[in-house]
C-alpha cells in the first residue's frame, strides 16, 4: 500500500523499555502489553490493508490512569493512538511504530440509567448494542445503530460520529450524545456538554464528536435514549434498475416523508446477503429498497401506502410489508449481514463511504458503474440511501498483482465523484488514513489550516493520533505564522448549503 506515515522517532524507539516500565507503573498487572506476539492482534483496525504493530499497548481502567498516561507521554514526547474496539473502516486506530496504543476496552461499564431524563451514562468501551440492551426492557433504545453495533464501542462511535440505518430520522451520534468526559494530551480532564441538550458556552462537544481521536481521549459518554415507537414496519421494494430505486429514494424524501430507515442493495448484494442469511429477499430484482416506517399504527399504514405508490411510479414490481416483528428484524438481518456476505463474492473488498445530495443518486450510481468498467473491478452497492450515504464495496483479490492499487484508485475516483456532485468525502466512517490524502479535494488551504488550529488548541505537540485526517500536519508554531491571502475564496468544489 502506498500510505505514507510519519517516520518513526528512533530516539523514542530507543527508550522503549523505559516507556514500558513507566506505563507499567501507572497501570500495574496485566494492563501493559509489550511482547511482540501479543501486539499482533492490535496491528490494524477493520481497514486491514494497513498494518503496523504498536510500540506498546496500554489498557487503563480508570480516568486517573488515562490522565497519567497522557500527561507522561506528553512530557516525554511520546505519541498515543486511542483505540476502542478496532472496527474502524478508515484506519483511524492504525497504530504507530513509535506510539503507545491506548486501548479503552476495560472502560466497559454502564454508569447510570435515568429514565426520567432519558439518558444513559456509559464508559467509552461499552458496545453500542449494549446500551440498547440495557434499556430495552423498559421500552427504550439508543437510536444510532451502525451495522457493527455488536462490537463497536460508544467511544469509537463518538470519535467517528457513527451512523446507521435509523440515523435518517433520528440523527447521527452527534445528535444523540449530550455530554462527554475527555482527557487532553496534557492530561487535563474536561467535561463537555451534560445531561441536557444545548448547554451554555462554546459547543466544544460538537468539535469533539467526529474528531477521530485527534483532540482527546473520551472516558465517559452521556447519550439520550428514546422510547420505542408504538409500531415499526419495514417494506421490501424490488426495482428493475438501481437508478429507478435511487429515483424512488429522492422522490420519497421530496414528498416530505422521513422514513426511520431507507437502505438500498443492488442485485449482487441482495443475492450475497440472501445466500448468507436466507431472509426471503426477492432474487428477481436489480435493486432492493428496505424502507422502515415507524410511529402510531395508523400513521405507519398510511406512510407505507404512500411510499409503495411512489415506488410503483418508479417501476417497482415487488412490495412486501413485514407481517410481524420477527419478519421486520429478518428484513434488516439481511442488510446487516451484507458486508460479511461479500466474502462469497471476492477474497477482499474495500468499503468506501461518501455522501451525495439524494437527487444526484441515479446519476452517481450510473457513473460508478462506468468507473467500475474502466477499472475492471466489480462494485457492489449496499448503503444508507435515505441519507445519500454511499457504501460502494469494491471487490478485488490482494493476491492478484496490482488489484489492491486498482481498487484504491477506483475508490478515490468514487470519492472525488461524490465531492464533484456537491457531496462530501465521508458519511460516517471518518477520514482516518484512508481518505487523508483526499482532503484537499474537498477543503482549501484555509479550511485545513483552521481545522488544524483546533487540533493545536487541544494537542499543541501533535502527539495524539498523528498521521490521521490531515494530509500535512504543520507544527503548531509554524501554523500560527502561515500567511493566508486575505479574502481567499473557499475551495470551488466545497458544497454550499
Ligand atoms: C462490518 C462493519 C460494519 C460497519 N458499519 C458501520 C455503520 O453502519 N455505520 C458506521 O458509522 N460505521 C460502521 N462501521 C465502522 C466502525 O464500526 C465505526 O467507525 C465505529 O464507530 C468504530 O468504533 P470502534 O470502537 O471500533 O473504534 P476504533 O476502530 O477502535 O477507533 C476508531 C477511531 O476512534 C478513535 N477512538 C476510539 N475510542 C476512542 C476514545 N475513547 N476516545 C477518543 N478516540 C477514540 C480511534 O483513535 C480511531 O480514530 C462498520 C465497521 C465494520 C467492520
Amino acid at each position: 500500500m502506498s500510505l505514507v506515515m510519519p517516520e518513526p522517532d528512533q530516539a523514542v524507539l530507543g527508550r522503549r523499555d523505559a516507556i514500558v516500565a513507566a506505563l507499567q507503573a501507572i497501570v500495574p498487572g496485566e494492563g501493559v502489553i509489550s511482547d511482540p506476539d501479543a501486539l499482533r492482534p492490535y496491528e490494524s483496525d477493520a481497514l486491514t490493508a494497513y498494518r503496523q504493530p504498536p510500540m506498546v499497548v496500554v489498557l487503563p481502567e480508570r480516568v486517573e490512569q488515562v490522565a497519567a498516561i497522557l500527561a507522561w507521554c506528553h512530557g516525554e514526547g511520546v505519541k498515543v493512538v486511542p483505540r476502542g474496539s478496532g472496527t474502524s473502516l478508515s484506519g483511524g486506530a492504525l497504530p504507530l511504530a513509535d506510539g503507545v496504543l491506548l486501548g479503552m476496552s476495560r472502560f466497559n461499564r454502564i454508569l447510570d440509567i435515568d429514565y426520567a431524563d432519558r439518558i444513559v451514562v456509559a464508559q467509552p468501551g461499552v458496545t453500542n448494542l449494549a446500551i440498547t440492551r440495557a434499556v430495552e426492557e423498559a421500552g427504550f433504545y439508543y437510536a444510532p445503530d451502525p451495522s457493527s453495533q455488536i462490537a463497536c464501542s460508544i467511544g469509537g462511535n463518538v470519535a467517528e460520529n457513527s451512523g446507521g440505518v435509523h440515523c435518517l430520522k433520528y440523527g447521527l451520534t452527534t445528535n444523540n450524545v449530550l455530554g462527554v468526559e475527555l482527557v487532553t494530551m496534557e492530561g487535563e480532564v474536561l467535561r463537555l456538554g451534560g445531561r441536557q441538550l444545548d448547554p451554555a458556552g462554546l459547543d466544544l462537544l460538537g468539535v469533539i464528536v467526529g474528531s477521530e481521536g485527534l483532540l482527546g481521549v473520551v472516558t465517559e459518554v452521556t447519550v439520550r435514549i428514546l422510547p420505542r415507537p408504538e409500531t415499526a414496519r419495514a417494506v421490501l421494494l424490488g426495482f428493475p434498475s438501481v437508478e429507478s430505486a435511487g429515483q424512488c429514494v429522492a422522490d420519497v424524501i421530496a414528498e416530505g416523508i422521513i422514513p426511520a430507515g431507507m437502505e438500498l442493495m443492488d442485485r449482487a448484494a441482495v443475492h450475497a446477503a440472501e445466500a448468507f442469511v436466507q431472509v426471503g429477499y426477492p432474487l428477481d430484482v436489480e435493486a432492493l429498497l428496505i424502507v422502515e416506517l415507524d410511529g402510531p399504527a395508523a400513521e405507519c399504514d398510511h406512510l407505507i401506502e404512500a411510499v409503495a405508490a411512489i415506488a410503483r411510479a418508479n417501476g417497482a414490481g415487488t412490495a412486501r410489508v413485514s407481517r410481524d416483528e420477527a419478519e421486520r428484524l429478518a428484513f434488516w438481518a439481511g442488510r446487516k449481514a451484507a458486508f460479511p456476505a461479500m466474502g462469497s463474492l471476492a477474497p477482499d473488498y474495500l468499503c468506501m463511504d461518501g455522501t451525495i445530495p439524494r437527487r444526484r443518486l441515479p446519476e452517481v450510481l450510473r457513473r460508478m458503474q462506468q468507473l467500475s468498467d474502466a477499472h475492471g473491478l466489480a462494485v457492489v452497492n449496499v448503503f444508507h440511501a435515505g441519507d445519500g450515504n454511499l457504501h460502494p464495496l469494491i471487490l478485488f483479490d490482494t493476491n492478484q498483482p496490482g488489484q489492491l492499487e486498482t481498487a484504491e484508485a477506483f475508490g478515490n475516483d468514487i470519492l472525488r465523484l461524490c465531492v464533484e456532485v456537491g457531496g462530501v468525502l465521508t458519511g460516517e466512517h471518518g477520514v482516518g488514513v484512508e481518505k487523508r490524502d483526499l482532503m484537499p479535494a474537498m477543503f482549501g488551504e484555509v479550511d485545513l489550516a483552521h481545522q488544524q488550529r483546533v487540533k493545536c488548541a487541544f494537542d499543541p505537540m501533535l502527539l495524539l493520533n498523528p498521521g490521521k485526517v490531515f494530509p500535512t500536519l504543520h507544527r503548531c508554531a509554524e501554523l500560527g505564522r502561515m500567511h493566508v491571502h486575505h479574502g481567499q475564496l473557499p475551495h470551488p468544489d466545497l458544497p454550499r448549503f
